[in-house]
């Protein structure tokens, strides 16, 4: 065996599959007549794989395998919400009529989409008891960003420039610090109490001393602790005493639909995370949507346009006519054209199907989440141990040995077929493991889940290594992950395949 043949058979993961003159597809001959490229157009250097097309299937199916996925198996990433999402959803968002359309279509050719857009604007509006919204923002970080800028805004508005500061508590999102830092705005950071919440009497200090300076707090609700906070509705009034407004993170709205009003609890404005809470593929990182929420103070500054109805319908039989309208002091767009449809599409399709049994959604979330949650506090530490909503933290170390991290359990996972929790945050637990199981899963799955995290913490004590060494059967072994974060190959750099560098290692896969 020559050494390319050798490593083909040892090394499924080989990404130099070129052979000269090898091709994937060949054109018929054209049946109109030819005309030749300018000179100044072809080039010669195109450094192009030569592969046929069965080896570029066979490559990018492979490829499509080595990954976990919430199709494939438990996915229990806290705060990400990788539930399942209902395939319904991914035909109603590829019919043609909503993937087709062109953003510059004129409005009276898009009336039904408009129309979707509207009625998601109200049901959103409905869940969470404000009476505004945008559905601009394309993720729950850029929905965060749009809520600063307006509140800003607001305070520019009534001459408030001094009002530049924003609390957040550590127990939020790290999204939270980093949106109100791009929005130019200053963070305060506030301690949580022994049990987990937001500590009401350091948040009275810190009010005082930043009262005149002070632009809101953001909350993220429940806070990456899993817990819902005890004091909210006193919280949001603090802070409203001193002038300032409340931004609620509702990225994990799916720990409150149905049982609770974010704008009932005197929140100002907030956003939803439609991927998550009501479902789109989105563990590749996107696209995602994010819209905004908010009350009559800040209605005039959302970013735009929105969907209204510039014409109510003549009778019972007619359709009222929808446009699009930018709110008058708008912060401006965030993106162009109307926001991710695709994702609204989904969204409408997912309240739909739920109606008025969407508080289910919530209390299977919360059920679960708290049923592993004392499957497993006997043998891990569960830190803030009182009933949590969606999710919550673990420390990931086992009793009696040293040396087992939240990273050794996690790649042990791995070895199980289940996807890791969220590591290392939130940031105020020492070794972290957010685990949010969703509502998605069956009472089985949740015990199979739950017996291989036991089956573990006995593993630790049995044969550390084993944790250590792990993962054992995943694609990739154990990767140096510094590294992998720093040194970023995300693409095959092209290897030239002249006969004499044939025989070289293929380019290596960094997985980060
Ligand atoms: C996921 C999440 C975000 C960020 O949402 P993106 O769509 O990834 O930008 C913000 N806050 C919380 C609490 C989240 O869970």
């Amino acid at each position: 065996m020559t050494e390319k043949t050798e490593q083909k058979v040892l090394e499924p993961l080989i990404y130099e599959l070129s052979e000269p003159e090898r091709k994937g597809v060949r054109m018929p001959e054209p049946d109109v007549p030819t005309t030749d490229i300018p000179a100044d157009l072809l080039r010669d250097d195109l450094n192009l794989p030569e592969v046929s097309e069965i080896d570029t299937v066979r490559h990018f199916v492979r490829l499509s395998q080595l990954n976990h996925a919430i199709d494939i198996g438990f996915y229990p990433l806290g705060s990400c919400t990788m539930k399942y999402n209902p395939k319904v959803n991914e035909a109603v968002a590829r019919l043609t009529g909503y993937a087709q359309v062109h953003p510059l279509q004129s409005e009276g050719t898009v009336q039904g989409n408009l129309a979707l857009m509207y009625r998601l604007q109200q049901w959103l509006c409905e869940i969470s008891g404000f009476k505004y919204t945008s559905l601009q923002p394309a993720a729950g970080a850029q929905g965060e960003f749009a809520g600063i800028l307006m509140i800003r805004k607001y305070h520019l508005a009534n001459g408030d420039e001094k009002r530049t500061k924003i609390i957040v508590p550590d127990s939020a999102h790290g999204t939270n610090p980093a949106t109100t830092t791009m929005a130019g705005l200053e963070v305060i950071n506030l301690a949580s109490d022994e049990i987990g919440d937001i500590d009401l009497d350091e948040l009275r200090k810190v009010v005082a001393r930043h009262k005149d300076t002070l632009a809101g707090m953001m909350i993220t609700v429940p806070s990456t602790l899993g817990v819902y906070e005890d004091h909210m509705v006193e919280v949001i009034e603090v802070v409203h005493e001193a002038g300032g407004l409340v931004y609620m993170d509702g990225a994990n709205m799916n720990a409150l639909l149905g049982v609770a009003k974010p704008a009932e609890l005197g929140f100002d404005v907030m956003h939803y995370n439609l991927h998550k809470t009501f479902s789109t593929p989105h563990g590749g990182g996107g696209p995602g949507s994010g819209p905004v929420m908010c009350n009559d103070k800040l209605a005039p500054f959302r970013p735009g346009p929105v969907v209204e109805i510039v014409e109510e319908a003549h009778d019972e039989d007619d359709a009222p006519l929808y446009g699009w309208k930018m709110p008058e002091q708008s912060i401006g767009r965030l993106k162009a054209f109307h926001g991710n449809f695709g994702m609204h599409v989904r969204a409408y399709a997912y309240i739909a199907a739920y109606g008025n049994q969407l508080r289910d959604v919530t209390n299977y979330a919360v059920l679960n989440a708290n049923y592993v949650r004392s499957r497993l506090d006997d043998t891990y530490k569960v830190p803030f141990n009182r009933t949590c909503g969606h999710e919550f933290v673990l420390e990931g170390r086992v009793n009696g040995v040293e040396d087992i991290h939240a990273l050794d359990i996690s790649k042990r996972l791995m070895d199980y077929g289940i996807h890791p929790p969220t590591n290392y945050f939130p940031l105020i637990v020492p070794e972290a493991l957010l685990i949010e199981p969703t509502e998605t899963e069956s009472k089985e799955m949740l015990d199979q889940f739950c017996d291989v995290m036991l089956k573990i913490a006995q593993e630790a004590k049995d044969d550390p290594e084993l944790l250590h060494k792990a993962p054992h059967k995943a694609p990739i072994r154990r990767v140096d992950e510094v590294q992998a974060a720093k040194q970023l190959v995300l693409c095959c750099q092209p290897v030239v395949s002249s006969t004499e560098e044939r025989g070289e290692k293929p380019q290596e896969a960094v997985a980060s």
